[in-house]
Protein backbone atom coordinates (compact mmCIF):
# COMPACT_ATOMS: atom_id res chain seq x y z
CA UNK A 1 0.00 0.00 0.00
CA UNK A 2 1.43 3.64 -0.71
CA UNK A 3 1.30 6.65 1.26
CA UNK A 4 -0.65 7.90 -1.86
CA UNK A 5 -3.76 4.89 -1.54
CA UNK A 6 -3.64 4.91 2.25
CA UNK A 7 -4.18 9.17 2.62
CA UNK A 8 -7.16 8.45 -0.18
CA UNK A 9 -8.35 5.50 2.35
CA UNK A 10 -8.17 7.50 4.98
CA UNK A 11 -9.80 11.00 3.55
CA UNK A 12 -12.82 8.87 2.60
CA UNK A 13 -13.49 7.50 6.28
CA UNK A 14 -15.69 8.35 8.09
CA UNK A 15 -13.54 9.63 10.87
CA UNK A 16 -11.69 11.83 8.62
CA UNK A 17 -14.77 13.47 7.80
CA UNK A 18 -15.89 13.87 11.46
CA UNK A 19 -11.60 15.12 12.34
CA UNK A 20 -12.75 17.72 9.74
CA UNK A 21 -15.51 18.84 10.36
CA UNK A 22 -14.47 19.48 13.81
CA UNK A 23 -11.37 21.22 13.49
CA UNK A 24 -13.71 23.10 11.13
CA UNK A 25 -16.13 24.09 13.56
CA UNK A 26 -13.26 24.79 16.76
CA UNK A 27 -11.64 26.74 14.09
CA UNK A 28 -14.55 28.79 13.18
CA UNK A 29 -15.68 29.13 17.16
CA UNK A 30 -11.52 30.53 17.65
CA UNK A 31 -12.11 32.98 15.55
CA UNK A 32 -15.27 34.21 16.39
CA UNK A 33 -14.01 34.16 19.80
CA UNK A 34 -10.82 35.48 19.07
CA UNK A 35 -12.80 38.61 17.38
CA UNK A 36 -15.07 39.17 20.69
CA UNK A 37 -12.11 39.12 23.12
CA UNK A 38 -10.20 41.86 20.92
CA UNK A 39 -13.60 43.95 20.70
CA UNK A 40 -13.80 43.28 24.81
CA UNK A 41 -10.26 44.45 25.65
CA UNK A 42 -10.76 47.62 23.19
CA UNK A 43 -14.09 48.30 24.37
CA UNK A 44 -13.38 47.74 28.44
CA UNK A 45 -9.96 49.63 27.96
CA UNK A 46 -11.07 52.53 26.33
CA UNK A 47 -14.71 53.41 25.85
CA UNK A 48 -15.51 55.04 29.16
CA UNK A 49 -14.36 58.07 30.38
CA UNK A 50 -12.87 57.28 34.01
CA UNK A 51 -11.32 60.61 34.60
CA UNK A 52 -14.89 62.12 36.01
CA UNK A 53 -15.97 62.43 39.70
CA UNK A 54 -17.02 59.84 42.24
CA UNK A 55 -20.56 60.89 43.00
CA UNK A 56 -22.18 59.78 46.24
CA UNK A 57 -25.00 57.51 46.63
CA UNK A 58 -27.87 59.99 46.25
CA UNK A 59 -26.00 61.64 43.17
CA UNK A 60 -26.33 58.62 41.69
CA UNK A 61 -29.49 58.13 42.44
CA UNK A 62 -30.79 61.65 40.84
CA UNK A 63 -28.48 61.04 38.31
CA UNK A 64 -30.79 57.53 37.41
CA UNK A 65 -33.80 59.58 38.31
CA UNK A 66 -32.87 62.32 35.29
CA UNK A 67 -31.92 59.49 32.69
CA UNK A 68 -35.44 57.85 33.58
CA UNK A 69 -37.31 60.46 32.68
CA UNK A 70 -34.82 60.90 29.18
CA UNK A 71 -35.48 57.46 28.22
CA UNK A 72 -39.29 57.69 28.96
CA UNK A 73 -39.17 55.44 31.46
CA UNK A 74 -40.81 57.35 34.44
CA UNK A 75 -43.30 54.12 35.12
CA UNK A 76 -40.78 52.01 35.37
CA UNK A 77 -38.74 50.95 38.82
CA UNK A 78 -34.74 50.89 38.27
CA UNK A 79 -33.02 49.64 42.04
CA UNK A 80 -29.48 50.69 42.71
CA UNK A 81 -27.15 48.72 44.39
CA UNK A 82 -23.88 49.62 45.55
CA UNK A 83 -21.61 46.79 46.47
CA UNK A 84 -18.68 47.04 48.54
CA UNK A 85 -15.24 48.40 47.88
CA UNK A 86 -14.16 44.69 47.20
CA UNK A 87 -15.59 44.28 44.09
CA UNK A 88 -15.30 46.08 40.67
CA UNK A 89 -18.76 45.87 39.20
CA UNK A 90 -21.11 48.17 36.52
CA UNK A 91 -24.32 46.15 35.11
CA UNK A 92 -27.73 46.40 34.28
CA UNK A 93 -30.32 43.99 34.11
CA UNK A 94 -34.17 43.29 34.46
CA UNK A 95 -35.33 41.47 37.59
CA UNK A 96 -37.68 38.47 37.26
CA UNK A 97 -40.30 40.90 39.27
CA UNK A 98 -40.26 43.11 36.05
CA UNK A 99 -38.17 45.85 37.36
CA UNK A 100 -34.61 47.11 36.73
CA UNK A 101 -31.28 46.55 38.79
CA UNK A 102 -28.52 48.89 38.44
CA UNK A 103 -25.53 47.44 40.22
CA UNK A 104 -22.40 49.51 41.00
CA UNK A 105 -18.87 48.62 42.83
CA UNK A 106 -17.75 52.09 44.82
CA UNK A 107 -15.16 52.87 41.67
CA UNK A 108 -17.33 53.10 39.04
CA UNK A 109 -20.07 55.12 40.92
CA UNK A 110 -18.98 58.02 37.79
CA UNK A 111 -21.95 59.89 35.90
CA UNK A 112 -20.64 57.99 32.16
CA UNK A 113 -21.19 54.18 33.48
CA UNK A 114 -24.64 55.49 35.13
CA UNK A 115 -25.37 56.84 31.70
CA UNK A 116 -24.25 53.83 29.77
CA UNK A 117 -26.22 51.20 31.99
CA UNK A 118 -29.25 53.36 32.03
CA UNK A 119 -28.96 53.44 27.95
CA UNK A 120 -28.68 49.52 28.01
CA UNK A 121 -32.05 49.78 30.09
CA UNK A 122 -33.48 52.40 27.98
CA UNK A 123 -32.06 50.66 24.60
CA UNK A 124 -34.47 47.33 25.69
CA UNK A 125 -31.13 46.01 25.75
CA UNK A 126 -31.38 44.05 29.31
CA UNK A 127 -34.90 43.14 27.78
CA UNK A 128 -33.83 41.48 25.13
CA UNK A 129 -31.07 39.44 26.78
CA UNK A 130 -33.46 38.63 29.08
CA UNK A 131 -35.61 36.67 26.31
CA UNK A 132 -32.67 35.37 24.72
CA UNK A 133 -31.47 33.63 27.78
CA UNK A 134 -34.68 32.22 28.15
CA UNK A 135 -35.07 31.16 24.61
CA UNK A 136 -32.18 30.39 23.48
CA UNK A 137 -29.27 27.81 22.90
CA UNK A 138 -27.05 29.69 20.55
CA UNK A 139 -24.77 32.00 23.02
CA UNK A 140 -22.75 33.54 20.17
CA UNK A 141 -24.68 35.41 17.96
CA UNK A 142 -26.19 37.09 21.43
CA UNK A 143 -22.34 38.07 22.77
CA UNK A 144 -21.38 39.03 19.37
CA UNK A 145 -24.53 41.06 18.94
CA UNK A 146 -23.81 42.55 22.56
CA UNK A 147 -20.18 43.25 22.01
CA UNK A 148 -20.29 45.26 18.53
CA UNK A 149 -24.00 46.66 18.44
CA UNK A 150 -25.42 47.02 21.79
CA UNK A 151 -21.98 47.99 24.45
CA UNK A 152 -20.50 50.59 21.28
CA UNK A 153 -23.71 52.42 21.69
CA UNK A 154 -24.49 52.31 25.93
CA UNK A 155 -20.61 53.77 25.11
CA UNK A 156 -21.22 56.61 22.31
CA UNK A 157 -24.25 57.53 24.55
CA UNK A 158 -22.22 57.68 27.86
CA UNK A 159 -19.89 59.96 25.94
CA UNK A 160 -21.92 62.16 24.10
CA UNK A 161 -25.38 62.67 26.56
CA UNK A 162 -24.24 65.74 27.60
CA UNK A 163 -24.74 66.98 23.62
CA UNK A 164 -27.49 64.75 22.90
ZN1 LIG B 1 -22.33 47.97 28.76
Amino acid sequence: MTLETLLHAWSASPCAKNFSNAVYRTARCSLLFGVAYAATVLVSGYGIRRDAPTLTHDQVIAAVNVEKHRFGLDDKTIRVTFTGPDTIKASAGLRFDGTYEITLSPDNCILPLVRHEMYHIGAGHCDDAHKRALNSDDHIVPMLRYLFINEPQAILYSSLADKL
